[in-house]
């Protein structure tokens, strides 16, 4: 039985509702103790899906609202959980929320420029930036974001969204160094195709010819690395980026 004056640890997912983000819940919910705030921005339905599955592995977990883009909402909506769970830290961050928003630059409005990056990257200072001094007392914590093989090698059709993954890469390395002497590691995943609903559109029949392993990967398999970076096991990994690919460049 757990003391009740202990604290609650918890660990925050955003667009945890679907795909990848979803399969790091049921992940994290089936390898940690972690209490899971399962963030989603508009599709609740899915969210409370994500809650079913995590508590179908024992997990427990709960659904949070806000978009990560709304720098106000973020922090009103944060901000009156804490005051409701005085008793809780949230230890682990998984900046998972992203879009994107493709076509050739020439074409690109500015909006599609603009939407893609405030959720990638102001997504991730948003809700990083809130927690941080938190975490920085707690002297222990795991911040993990996700970003994309384009944010690395830059995709023609992507310049939005490998310039918003570029530098949420750039924001993993520089802030790891700050605050590696508190016990807190912030490393990216790169995922290369995944099938999520992000990708449904592509052909994969085509695209897996340029891909070594031939296939796209599933969300587990991303999951997987997320909940070895969120474990206690990865202390001594930060401000890496860890490619989850299929061989398509490393
Ligand atoms: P997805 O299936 O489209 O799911 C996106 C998730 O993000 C949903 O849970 C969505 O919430 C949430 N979200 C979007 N905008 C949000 C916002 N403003 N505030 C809060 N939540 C928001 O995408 P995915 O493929 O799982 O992608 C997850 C992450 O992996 C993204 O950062 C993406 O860039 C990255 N990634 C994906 C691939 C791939 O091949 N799939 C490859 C590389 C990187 P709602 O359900 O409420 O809409």
């Amino acid at each position: 039985m757990a003391d009740s004056k202990e604290i609650k640890k918890c660990a925050l997912i955003t667009g945890g509702s679907r795909g990848i983000g979803r399969a790091v819940c049921i992940q994290l919910a089936t390898d940690h103790d972690y209490h899971l705030l399962i963030n989603y921005n508009s599709n609740k339905d899915a969210a409370l899906e994500t809650l079913k599955f995590v508590e179908e592995v024992g997990g427990s977990a709960e659904i949070i609202q806000f978009d990560v883009v709304d720098a106000e909402g973020v922090k009103a909506t944060l901000s009156k959980w804490e005051d409701d769970n005085a008793d809780a830290i949230v230890e682990v961050i998984v900046n998972n929320a992203g879009i994107t928003k493709d076509g050739l630059f020439m074409w690109m409005k500015p909006e599609d420029w603009s939407d893609v990056i405030n959720t990638s990257l102001n997504g991730f200072f948003n809700v990083t930036n809130h927690f941080i001094q938190k975490l920085l007392v707690n002297k222990y914590g795991r911040i993990i974001n996700m970003v994309s093989v384009s944010g690395l090698k830059g995709t023609p059709g992507q310049t939005n969204y490998s310039a918003a993954k570029g530098a949420v890469i750039a924001a993993t390395k520089a802030l790891a160094q700050e605050i590696a002497k508190r016990n807190i590691t912030v490393n990216a995943v790169a995922p290369g195709f995944i099938k999520t609903d992000m990708t449904r559109e592509l052909n994969e029949k085509e695209l897996k010819r340029m891909i070594p392993a031939n296939r796209f990967g599933e969300a587990e398999e991303v999951a997987h690395v997320v909940s070895f970076l969120a474990s206690k096991k990865s202390s001594y990994i930060t401000g890496e980026t860890i490619n989850i690919n299929g061989g398509i460049y490393s």
